[in-house]
C-alpha cells in the first residue's frame, strides 16, 4: 500500500441532507477515481460506504464511512455521513477528522434543514466547504433555483464555478467558469468529460459567472483587486491561486454541478477538491501540537466500531509523527498502553494493512484494549490531549424489555459494546420502575439499535413505549403535623414534626427552611426529618414521580428524651409530607419540548392543524426560501410517533428538530388518565391499550 505524506492529502467530509446523494457521489468518486471497478448504487446496497446492514436495508446512511482515492497524485479521503436529524451525532462526531467539507444539495429539493445544520458543523470547526448541486439529471431539476436558495440562506460567498449545459435528461455538459472550457460527459460512463468550447449561446452567461468569481476571489485580497481593476481580469496564475486561497481562507465557498448516479461531473469535482482544498498541515497546530511527521507520534480517535469479525475497531487520525505498525503507545485519556498491530487504512469495512501511516492521515486499527471515541493516544513522554466533540443530550428513552431470561443475561453486555460504537445513546436503570432505558435523538435511532442487538449480538428486547418523565408538584399550600409514636416494649420510638409546605417556581425543584427556636426539636434530629421529606417526596404521591418545586418550612414539634431517634423523625417528615402533600393541591408536571418544523409552503396549515390536536402552541413563523418555518410548544406526551406523521403527512419533505423547553402543567382530565395507569402498573396489572 501506497504511504502519502500530509501534504498530499486532503480529508474531506461529503455532508448534506439526508437522500440528497452523498453516498453516491462517494461512489461515483471512488469510480472515476479508479479505486472501485463499477459504479456502486445506493439501490443494489452495494456502495462501499454504506456497509452496514441496517444501512442496506434502510438505504440511508447511519454511521459515517471512509474510503479514499488518489486523484493527480494526491490522496483524497472521504468521510461518508449520514444526514438524517436523528443520525446527524455521527456527522458531527466524524467530521472533527475532516478538514473541509462538500456539501451536497439536491437540484429539484434544494436546501433542506439539515444542510444548514452540517453547514453549522463545518463552522464550528472551521472547515473550508464547496458545495454540490447534485442531481442535475432529475426532472425538475434546476441549478439556478438551487444556488438562489444556497445564496439566501448562506450569503453571497456561494458563488459558482461551474454551470450546467443542459438540464434534467439534458444534463449533459459543465462550463467550468475558471478554465472556461465545456466537459461533455457519457451518462453512466468512466466520469471523465472530454474537453470542448463552451457552446455560443451560453457564452454570456459563463462570461457573467466568470466575472463575478473573479470579483469574489479578487475582493478579499489588496493586490489582485489592484489587478482586478487595472485590467478587468485576473491573470489565469493568480486566478488559480486566488480561488486557492480564498476557498482555504473561509471567503468563499464555490459551488459546483453533478449527477452522481449517472456518474457526470466528478472528474472535476476531485481536480477541485485535490487543488483547493487544505491538508491536514495546512491545518497549523491542534491543541499546540503542529501537525507534522517531525513530531512525535499523536492520534485522535474519532469513531468505535463493532465489527462482527474484527472485534472492536478504531478509526483514527494521525494528528503528528508518524505511526508505525505494530507501535506500543501510550492511551493518554485512559492512561493505558495500548499495542497497534495490523494498522491500515479504511476502504468502507475492509482495513488495508500499511506499514506507517503519516501526520494527517486517517487510520483504523482492530482490537484496542481500553480505546473508546474521543481518545487521544501517543508517546508516553510527550502527552496531549485533543479536544472531543459535544454531541446533544439524547431526546427521548424508551424501555427495553427483553424476551427472555438469556436474553437479558446478554443484553447488558451487548448494549455496553453498542455505546462504545453510538456515544450519543445513554443507558441506564429506572430507579422507580427498574425498567431498562435507552434514550436516543429519536424513535428511528433506537429501532436501528433494537435491530442491531438482534442481528449481531442475538439478543432480542422489544421496545415499549417511551417513558415520560412527568413530575409531580403542589399548587396550594399546607399546614400539617407528622407524628411518629410507636410502643414496643421496652424501647419505644417517638418523633413530631410541624411543617408549611408551599409551591416554588418551575425548576426551583426544592428548598427546606428550618424554622425552629428554642429546641422543640433537637438540632441533630433536623436533618432526619428533611431526609425523610426528600425520600418521600422522590417516590411520589400521586403516581410514583418524583416531586418538585416546593418548599417546606419546619417551624415545630416535639420530642422524647429516650424514645427519640433520628429514624423516628425520619419517618415522622414522611408522614408530615404525605399529609401536606394531600392539602396542597397535588398536581402532575409534564415535559414540554420546543419543536421547529421546516416544510414546504403547502403543508403549513395542516401541520399547524395537527399541531393543535397535539396540544400544541404556536410560538412563531417565519419564511425561508420556499419554507415555512413553524415553531412550536408541543407535550412530548404528543410528539412520540412524530418523525413518522410528519413524513406520512408531507411525502417526507418537511423535516424538524425538538428539543426540551421545560416542565408544564398537565390538563386535569389527562392528568387522571396518567395516574391511573401509573397506578395500574405499580399494581403490576399489565395494560393492553395504545
Ligand atoms: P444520501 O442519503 O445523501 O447519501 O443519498 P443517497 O446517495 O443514498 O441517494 C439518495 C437517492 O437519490 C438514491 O435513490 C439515489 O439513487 C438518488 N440519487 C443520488 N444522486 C442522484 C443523481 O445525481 N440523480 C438522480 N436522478 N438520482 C440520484
Amino acid at each position: 500500500m501506497k504511504v502519502y505524506e500530509g501534504k498530499d492529502i486532503r480529508n474531506i467530509g461529503v455532508v448534506g441532507h439526508g437522500d440528497h446523494g452523498k453516498t453516491t457521489l462517494a461512489a461515483a468518486f471512488l469510480f472515476t477515481g479508479g479505486a472501485t471497478n463499477r459504479l456502486t448504487r445506493v439501490e443494489e446496497g452495494n456502495t462501499v460506504t454504506d456497509f452496514d446492514d441496517e444501512e442496506q436495508a434502510r438505504k440511508i446512511t447511519i454511521s459515517s464511512a471512509v474510503a479514499y482515492l488518489e486523484w493527480n497524485k494526491v490522496k483524497l479521503n472521504f468521510i461518508d455521513t449520514p444526514g438524517y436529524n436523528i443520525f446527524l451525532h455521527d456527522t458531527k462526531g466524524a467530521l472533527i477528522a475532516a478538514d473541509s467539507a462538500l456539501v451536497v444539495v439536491d437540484a429539484v429539493g434544494g436546501l433542506q434543514v439539515q444542510t444548514e445544520k452540517v453547514w453549522s458543523y463545518a463552522d464550528e470547526f472551521e472547515l473550508p466547504r464547496a458545495i454540490v448541486v447534485n442531481k442535475l439529471d432529475r426532472e425538475r431539476a434546476s441549478f439556478e433555483r438551487a444556488v438562489a436558495g444556497v445564496n439566501e440562506v448562506f450569503g453571497r460567498t456561494a458563488v459558482p464555478i461551474q454551470i450546467p449545459i443542459g438540464e434534467e435528461r439534458d444534463f449533459q455538459v459543465v462550463a467550468d467558469l475558471v478554465t472556461m472550457k465545456a466537459y461533455t460527459y457519457q451518462p453512466d460512463g468512466n466520469g471523465k468529460g472530454t474537453e470542448g468550447l463552451i457552446p455560443a449561446h451560453l457564452a454570456e452567461v459563463a462570461q457573467k459567472g466568470h466575472e463575478a468569481l473573479i470579483e469574489m476571489i479578487a475582493e478579499g485580497n489588496d493586490a489582485l483587486l489592484e489587478e482586478f481593476f487595472d485590467s478587468g481580469t485576473l491573470s489565469p496564475e493568480h486566478f488559480v491561486d486566488g480561488l486557492r486561497d480564498a476557498v482555504r481562507g473561509r471567503r468563499i465557498c464555490p459551488i459546483l454541478c453533478a449527477s452522481a448516479t449517472r456518474n457526470m461531473g466528478t472528474d472535476l469535482i476531485l481536480n477541485f477538491l485535490a487543488a483547493n482544498m487544505p491538508s491536514p498541515v495546512d491545518r497549523g497546530e491542534v491543541a499546540g501540537r503542529k501537525i507534522s511527521d517531525s513530531q512525535p507520534v499523536s492520534l485522535f480517535v474519532y469513531k468505535t466500531v463493532a465489527d462482527a469479525f474484527l472485534g472492536r475497531v478504531t478509526y483514527f487520525k494521525v494528528m503528528s509523527g508518524v505511526l508505525k505498525n505494530d507501535a506500543n503507545i501510550h492511551n493518554h485519556t485512559r492512561n493505558a498502553p495500548e499495542r497497534l498491530s495490523h494498522i491500515g487504512l479504511l476502504f468502507g469495512k475492509t482495513i488495508t494493512p500499511i506499514t506507517e501511516l503519516h501526520a494527517g492521515d486517517l487510520g483504523a486499527v482492530a482490537k484496542l484494549k481500553e480505546t473508546v471515541t474521543g481518545d487521544s493516544l501517543g508517546e508516553k513522554a510527550s502527552p496531549v490531549t485533543f479536544p472531543t466533540v459535544q454531541l446533544p443530550v439524547p431526546a427521548i428513552a424508551y424501555a427495553l424489555e427483553p424476551k427472555s431470561r438469556q436474553d437479558e443475561d446478554r443484553m447488558g453486555q451487548a448494549i455496553h459494546r453498542i455505546l462504545e460504537e453510538d456515544t450519543s445513546l445513554k443507558f441506564y436503570r429506572d430507579a422507580q420502575t427498574k425498567e431498562f432505558l435507552l434514550a436516543g435523538s429519536g424513535q428511528q435511532h433506537i429501532e436501528v439499535i433494537v435491530s442491531r442487538l438482534k442481528k449481531r449480538y442475538s439478543v432480542e428486547v422489544t421496545l415499549k413505549s417511551p417513558k415520560i418523565p412527568y413530575r409531580e408538584t403542589i399548587r396550594g399550600r399546607a399546614d400539617v403535623q407528622g407524628r411518629h409514636k410507636k410502643q414496643t416494649g421496652g424501647h419505644g420510638q417517638f418523633g413530631d414534626c410541624k411543617i408549611k409546605m408551599e409551591p416554588l417556581p418551575r425548576g426551583a425543584n426544592f428548598e427546606f427552611v428550618n424554622e425552629i427556636f428554642g429546641g422543640s426539636i433537637p438540632k441533630n434530629f433536623i436533618p432526619a426529618v428533611e431526609k425523610g421529606i426528600i425520600d418521600a417526596a422522590e417516590k411520589g404521591f400521586l403516581a410514583g414521580f418524583p416531586v418538585v418545586d416546593f418548599r417546606v418550612i419546619l417551624y415545630d414539634g416535639s420530642y422524647h428524651d429516650v424514645d427519640s431517634s433520628e429514624l423516628a423523625f425520619k419517618l415522622a417528615g414522611r408522614k408530615a409530607f404525605k399529609a401536606g402533600m394531600e392539602q396542597a393541591k397535588p398536581s402532575l408536571l409534564e415535559p414540554i419540548m420546543n419543536v421547529e418544523i421546516h416544510t414546504p409552503m403547502e403543508f403549513a396549515g395542516d401541520l399547524m392543524g395537527d399541531l393543535n390536536s397535539r396540544r400544541g402552541r404556536i410560538a412563531g413563523m417565519d419564511t425561508k426560501g420556499n419554507n415555512q418555518i413553524v415553531k412550536a410548544h408541543v407535550p412530548m406526551a404528543e410528539m412520540l410517533s412524530y418523525a413518522n406523521d410528519l413524513t406520512s403527512m408531507t411525502q417526507g419533505r418537511a423535516s424538524y428538530t425538538m428539543e426540551f423547553a421545560g416542565y408544564e402543567f398537565v390538563p386535569a382530565h389527562i392528568a387522571e388518565k396518567v395516574i391511573d395507569k401509573a397506578k395500574a402498573e405499580r399494581a403490576g396489572i399489565e395494560e393492553e391499550e395504545e
